[in-house]
């Protein structure tokens, strides 16, 4: 059964959407003060002004009512499986999670890259909704909410779980709920739990906007459960470390792999329409080991010089970014195997998961540790293939490329720092 929003299930929030106080609008709906982004027109009925910020949502204007969609509650025992054991550092987040739930307070899992975040929530979301609590798994990248959505609906078989992202929307009745940050504009006062992925990912990370919708749709006494392999020094703070859970171990109990650092100018080399002999002899290594490869670059304008000159040896080789039209297609075309090497910026630097994969840091200068320890942790996730190579190319060192070492060196030995 489709969800169909009619007028008795939504609760009118606000007489208008878009409110003038002291001379200046103000959208209710999603915070915007920008008067840049406001536009104002007038027809048979009158002046009306919308907010352009949050338009892609439906317009929140001047004149029309707000709604949200009414909460409702109930009890559901969901059952779910789970295709591999916990290992006991998960064990261990897994019960402060339903304990956090239990006691009404915040808490933060702070997991490695491939840890198996994820999972280690289901048993919290099972005792959140076998207490009538709604529960909302949100994140601000949209690769891994399908992603997500996927996993969970994999493991709770029977829940019907609404998906809320871009133009795609799969709705039941919303008390358990995927969703990126933007699609929560509809809901105030709704989830009693609410986990959220990749916090520190853009855009939350800048967005207060988008962090204003996360509090607007929690509860009252809801709680929030912060998932993250590279938590700012901010959202420590906020959390408090008492209630800060370190998971050191990745799934497969198998380390981090730890980069290994090349110093070179791979743009200069480019202008002479060649590469680095290093990255060559690595590359050819990687492809004749059958493996994929990825290649982050931090600038748009390198993807093509790249891929002209590798193109020379290897013809399956690909770019992506952000903007791209194909992008789908293209990393379809990748998991399909026609494509083994793909360029990338940043886009692919999270939620991405490919077995046998290398990668490869094109003037790795440019990245912050953040960045270098997500686009690290890409490799090496997969049961069969737990190991795998990293390599970082940069013009010389710099503290983001020291800290990502050092971060990854400090996880596999057990001990992580606040
Ligand atoms: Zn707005």
């Amino acid at each position: 059964m489709k969800f169909t929003r009619t007028k008795s299930n939504t609760t009118i929030y606000s007489k208008v959407g878009v409110k003038k106080e002291n001379g200046a609008y103000k959208c209710i709906r999603c915070g915007n003060q920008n008067q840049n982004l406001f536009y104002s027109y007038s027809d048979f009925f009158g002046d009306v002004t919308y907010c352009m910020h949050c338009v892609t949502l439906g317009r929140s204007d001047s004149r029309k009512p707000l709604r949200v969609i009414s909460p409702i509650r109930y009890r559901k025992f969901m059952p779910y499986v789970l295709n591999f054991e916990l290992n006991s550092e998960q064990l261990k987040a897994q019960t402060r999670i339903v304990d956090a739930i239990q006691h009404n307070h915040d808490l933060m899992i702070y997991a490695v890259t491939g840890a198996g975040k994820t999972e280690i929530t289901f048993r919290g979301i099972q005792y959140a909704r076998s207490l009538g609590m709604n529960v909302l798994f949100v994140s601000p990248r949209i690769d891994v909410i399908r992603e997500i959505y996927l996993r969970l609906t994999d493991a709770f078989k029977d829940a019907r779980i609404d998906l809320l992202y871009g133009e795609e929307k799969i709705e039941a009745d919303f008390v358990f709920t995927v969703s990126t940050v933007h699609q929560l504009f509809n809901f105030r006062n709704h989830y009693d739990v609410i986990i959220i992925d990749e916090v520190d990912a853009f855009p939350l990370a800048r967005d207060e906007v988008l962090e204003s919708q996360i509090q607007q749709s929690k509860s009252t006494n809801g709680v929030i459960i912060y998932l993250t392999a590279t938590p700012s020094k901010t959202l420590i703070k906020d959390v408090k470390k008492e209630h800060i859970v370190s998971i050191t171990r990745r799934y497969h109990g198998d380390p981090l792999v730890m980069p290994k650092v090349f110093f070179t100018n791979v743009k200069q080399h480019l202008k002479k329409k060649k590469l680095p002999n290093s990255f060559s002899r690595l590359l050819k290594e990687s492809m004749s080991k059958d493996r994929k490869v990825f290649i982050f670059v931090p600038h748009i304008d390198l993807l093509e010089p790249i891929k002209n000159v590798i193109m020379k040896e290897f013809k399956t080789v690909e770019t992506i970014f952000s903007g791209d039209p194909h992008r789908k297609e293209k990393m379809d075309a990748m998991r399909n195997g026609h494509i083994d090497i793909m360029i990338t910026t940043t886009i692919l630097e999270r939620g991405v998961t490919f077995k046998c994969l290398d990668v490869f840091v094109i003037h790795g200068e440019y990245f912050d540790d953040t960045s270098l320890i997500q686009i690290a942790g890409r490799v090496g996730r997969k049961l069969e293939d737990t190991k795998g190579n990293v390599y970082i190319f940069a013009k010389h060192n710099t503290l983001g490329i020291i800290k990502a070492l050092e971060k990854t060196y400090r996880f596999n030995k057990g001990d992580v720092k606040l």
